[in-house]
């Protein structure tokens, strides 16, 4: 079966061998090393320097580590402003309302470009915002949200900027220093090609909350990773599996050439579906240029449901993803991401030719 979802993605022979070796206990000095290759494997994919960055490895889906972020690292009297534009930043929103979190949202439709001009306004007024939180990629409809714009925005009004980036870390463009960043979310089943199971935050060391206050939360506490992390050690049993899977995953990543050879081969992967396509009348959600190269979204064509698309493309060995909320009825979704080649997509594009003109 080829995934087009957006993870877990299909993985490469290598990483599948990898979950076969030997048991391991999380207390002993092999996990020990383990872990520490890949906090330094995960910092070097954007050249960062471990004396400055940490990558703290938390086992849990993305969203593990999208909530250790936010509840870790606003102190009980910053605010957070959540920029959303889809289903990821409304989660955000979520997360800070349950660890209640003061906060407020700057929300809009799914899919629209941030409203930049208003973020100013909107920041110029609420002079008490401490951090930021913003999704690179909007998984919900492709859009790529620009980090550059933001971050410039983020440094002109001294807030914290907090990145959601689980689906486009390893693939797209990120400059942690330049772009000022104080945090980033991952995981290890999306752009890695690892299995699901881990995920990861890179913090800037400096950013934990210097006022001694009571965590939020006792199993996602950062800093609590962090220290144990740096100490060669574990607060909890983590997923020693998936660990293997992704210390393996991420030497074939380096292996192929980093987050730039990443990033053109999913390029040209999409590029291939993009204009396949469109040479059928298939029309994509947003123009050229303001997707990821991770995932695109599609109108569905006339007459044709999700469920019937997907269920003709899974009889033929392909998965889909369909639109979430309003959107679920009028797009679909196609991803890049896993060990795919652009003969699964030129095959893919054949089975919906075939439903088209049957
Ligand atoms: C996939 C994803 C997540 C996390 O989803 P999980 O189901 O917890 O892995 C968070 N944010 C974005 C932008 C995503 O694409």
């Amino acid at each position: 079966m080829i995934l087009l979802n957006p993870g877990p993605v299909n993985l490469s022979d290598r990483v599948r061998q990898s979950l076969l070796q030997p048991d391991l206990c999380h207390r002993e000095q092999e996990f020990s090393q383990l872990q520490q290759k890949i906090r330094e494997d995960l910092l070097k994919i954007y050249d960062l320097n471990p004396q400055q960055w940490a990558s703290v490895l938390l086992t849990g889906s993305g969203t593990a580590s999208v909530e250790s972020m936010v509840s870790s690292l606003i102190p009980p009297d910053g605010k957070l402003l959540i920029v959303e534009n889809g289903v990821y930043g409304e989660r955000i929103s979520q997360i800070a309302r349950i660890h209640e979190i003061e906060h407020s949202s700057i929300n809009h439709e799914w899919g629209e470009e941030i409203d930049f001009n208003f973020l100013e306004t909107y920041l110029k007024d609420n002079r008490d915002l401490t951090h930021l939180a913003i999704i690179h990629h909007e998984t919900t409809t492709g859009r790529r949200n620009s980090l550059e714009k933001i971050s410039s925005i983020c440094q002109k009004y001294h807030l914290s900027l907090l990145v959601d980036a689980v689906s486009s870390f390893g693939a797209e463009e990120i400059c942690f220093e330049k772009w000022g960043i104080t945090a980033l979310a991952g995981t290890a089943n999306k752009c890695l090609h690892g299995v699901p199971g881990t995920s990861f935050v890179i913090v800037n060391r400096n950013a934990f909350p210097k006022v001694e206050a009571n965590p939020r939360t006792l199993y996602l506490d950062l800093e609590t990773y962090c220290k144990k992390q740096d100490a060669g050690e574990t607060p909890f049993t983590q997923s020693v599996q998936t660990f293997y899977a992704l210390a393996e995953a991420l030497a074939e990543f380096h292996d192929q050439g980093g987050w730039k050879a990443r990033h053109q081969q999913y390029k040209l992967l999409m590029n291939r579906v993009r204009n396949g396509l469109k040479s059928m009348g298939i029309i994509p959600l947003l123009p050229d240029g303001e997707s990821s190269v991770v995932l695109n979204s599609f109108y569905l064509p006339d007459g044709l449901s999700y469920q019937q698309l997907h269920d003709h493309l899974k009889a033929h060995g392909f998965i889909i993803y369909s639109g979430q909320g309003d959107l679920s009825k009028s797009i679909f979704r196609v991803s890049t991401m896993g060990a795919i080649q652009p003969s699964d997509m030129d095959r893919f594009l054949e089975v919906i030719r075939s439903i088209l003109n049957p």
